[in-house]
């Protein structure tokens, strides 16, 4: 099985402390670890909820494709995640299926996982994030 289920949704946000607050009335009570992503102009913050987590994205920087999408389109979600056994082998079946990938090798993501988007061009809209962990 190459697609293995809802890993965590991206939430992008302009205030993270103000978010994890938020949010984290809607979870129950956690510690949460803010960690930056200087790669991707970012800090993130991972909120559980069940089975599923919530990820906080608050640009640092004016390039990031998060501050990008503040600006066109305001906080609200970001992108889906879908967890998936082997990151090659995801992008070589996706691509396979016609979806235009953003990435062609795998990016960094945060604590060590592997992460490729798809283009929402090609998905009706909707950014999705193959995610290896
Ligand atoms: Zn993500």
């Amino acid at each position: 099985m190459v697609y293995l289920k809802i890993d965590h949704i991206g939430i992008a946000v302009k205030d993270l402390e103000a978010a994890i607050r938020m949010y984290g009335l809607l979870t129950e009570p956690q510690e949460t670890e803010i960690i930056e992503v200087p790669q991707e102009g970012i800090r993130v913050a991972m909120l559980q909820v069940g089975d599923v987590r919530l990820e906080l994205l608050q640009p640092i920087t004016e390039q990031s494709t998060v501050s990008r999408f503040l600006q066109r389109r305001g906080p609200g979600l970001h992108h889906i995640a879908i967890r998936v056994g082997n990151i090659e082998d995801a992008i070589q079946k996706t691509r396979s299926h016609g979806f235009q990938l953003i990435d062609d090798v795998p990016r960094p993501g945060v604590c060590g996982a592997k992460a490729a988007f798809i283009h929402p061009k090609s998905t009706e809209g909707s950014l999705i994030e193959l995610y290896e962990r």
